[in-house]
């Protein structure tokens, strides 16, 4: 199949989280199963121009206001199938990746996705399916949606837009979606009517698939509480609606060959793994104390994320022997929280706000716990990775959490879990990680649980491939949307 892949990040490329990891590793993955992908995503001037030395391949227009804005298309690659970047005048050529206004990203984004549409037409391509990603992507699948019928060149191209994370919906775009060409359309009925200029809107009603990133945020999502005002739409639509979990690149998280970690390591030889522990409380500045139970937090800084029900028992948790590593960045709040753990816990407590992936691999390898205590987490990453690095995640049982991690009590554990979104069940958590860490077998057993576990691609790339077929199936025989 030809597939056209549009996400506002991608890995190595350009990087804000997971969905950039999914977008880097997703695209290669179905190659390896046989298929045409090409992904597209925006030519920030963040990407390091330098490094991937993408060469110019076309040229073309994409209508503004009744007139033109000028788009050229770059091609590079890394390791897997082409990688398109889209430039033009909406797309920020200096360090900027996302704005802070939809003033901002609504053009940005709303251009992109139209010009990822025309670069196909520049280069032939027609694609079996545009697999859009996240609100920035709605736009080409309302694009595709609406002109089917007129626009012979995508007339078989059946659209799938995966929700990497629900709430971020880019509200407000009405007027830059009619500068753009793409006014409302009856089918747009389905949304919430405050909501009818989301470009996540967009998406969700005109995809003729839908998927999320995990089952149990596929369900979620369809109830009041998690669909943020999407759940009715997504209930009318749940029969195109599915979960596919994501992997992670395996080749690049892979502990064994990590040039990152003080001494490499795997499932055979786990008692390697105490020396990356001394070295990352060395790096830190902590206390060089073999026996501490050692917690690390790897995140986006985000209400999201759950330090309002952590904040609170992050300090006992010290004073009561344990010690404490975080990487992070964003909210200032958050950020003024953790940092004020290092300064009341000196040697105990480390943190350092900013986004530091080599860091972040020490984490994963050396830490003895990965604290993810999520409102709520479509997928999330970072358990995965941690369990490949031997880091125990701890963990509320939400969205992918649920369907990636089994509680230590439960036949095959691998790491700790928790229902309650309150500082009480969090608390009661990290006793019962504190209990099983004083039985050296016990904790090395879930370890190794976590290791052995498959993470990889491959199984979600032959879903989405099965996906893909559902949704060409719909288009040809006239169930499009
Ligand atoms: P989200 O996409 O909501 O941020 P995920 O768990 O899906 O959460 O993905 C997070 C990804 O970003 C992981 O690869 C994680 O290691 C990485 N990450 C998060 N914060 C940082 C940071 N400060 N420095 C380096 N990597 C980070």
């Amino acid at each position: 199949m030809k597939i056209l892949f549009l996400a506002a990040e991608a890995s190595p490329f350009v990087k804000v989280g997971g969905l950039g990891d999914v977008a880097g590793s997703l695209p290669r993955a179905l190659a390896l199963l046989g298929h045409d992908v090409r992904t597209v995503i925006p030519g920030y001037g963040a990407i390091d121009w330098q490094r991937f030395r993408p060469r110019r391949r076309e040229r073309f227009d994409v209508a503004h206001a009744g007139g033109f804005e000028p788009a050229q298309l770059w091609e590079t690659t890394s390791d897997g199938p082409p990688v398109y970047l889209v430039t033009g005048p909406p797309i920020p050529m200096d360090h900027r990746i996302y704005g802070g206004s939809i003033e901002e990203d609504g053009p940005k984004f709303i251009f992109f996705s139209l010009a990822a549409l025309e670069a196909c037409r520049a280069l032939d391509f027609r694609p079996d399916v545009v697999h859009a990603n996240d609100w920035h992507t709605g736009p080409a699948v309302y694009r595709v949606a609406l002109h089917r019928s007129s626009d012979g060149f995508f007339r078989d191209s059946a659209t799938v837009f995966t929700i990497h994370n629900l709430p971020y919906t880019g509200l407000g775009a009405g007027r830059f979606l009619a500068e753009y060409g793409l006014p409302p359309s009856p089918v747009l009925g389905l949304l919430p009517e405050g909501a009818r200029d989301a470009l996540l809107g967009l998406g969700l009603a005109t995809a003729d698939l839908l998927t999320t990133v995990s089952p149990t945020y596929a369900r979620e999502i369809q109830t009041p509480e998690g669909g943020y005002g999407f759940d009715g739409v997504l209930r009318a639509r749940s029969d195109r609606l599915h979960g596919v979990l994501n992997g992670i690149d395996t080749q690049s998280w892979n502990p064994a060959t990590d040039d990152v970690l003080f001494q490499p390591f795997d499932q055979t030889s786990l008692e390697l793994r105490q020396a990356n522990k001394t070295a990352l409380q060395e790096n830190t500045g902590l206390q060089l104390d073999p026996h501490a139970f050692l917690l690390g937090v790897v995140s986006r800084l985000d209400g999201q994320k759950g330090f309002d029900i952590a904040l609170p028992v992050l300090p006992r948790w010290i004073e009561t022997g344990g010690q404490f590593v975080a990487l992070g960045s964003g909210d200032p709040g958050i950020e003024h929280g953790l940092a004020s753990l290092e300064l009341g816990f000196p040697g105990r407590a480390s943190v350092r706000l900013q986004f530091d992936p080599p860091h972040s691999r020490r984490i994963y390898g050396g830490a003895d716990a990965i604290l993810i205590p999520s409102r709520y987490e479509p997928c999330g990453l970072t358990q995965m990775i941690a369990m490949r690095y031997g880091g125990v995640p701890i963990a509320r049982r939400t969205g992918g959490l649920a369907d990636t991690i089994t509680d230590v009590g439960d036949p095959g554990g691998n790491g700790i879990l928790f229902d309650g979104y309150d500082s009480g069940s969090l608390a009661h958590a990290l006793d019962r990680a504190r209990r099983v860490y004083a039985q050296r077998e016990e904790w090395i057993e879930l370890q190794r649980r976590g290791m052995g576990r498959d993470f990889g691609w491959d199984r979600s790339a032959t879903q989405y491939e099965a996906l893909y077929r559902e949704a060409v199936g719909y288009v040809r025989n006239g169930a499009g949307v």
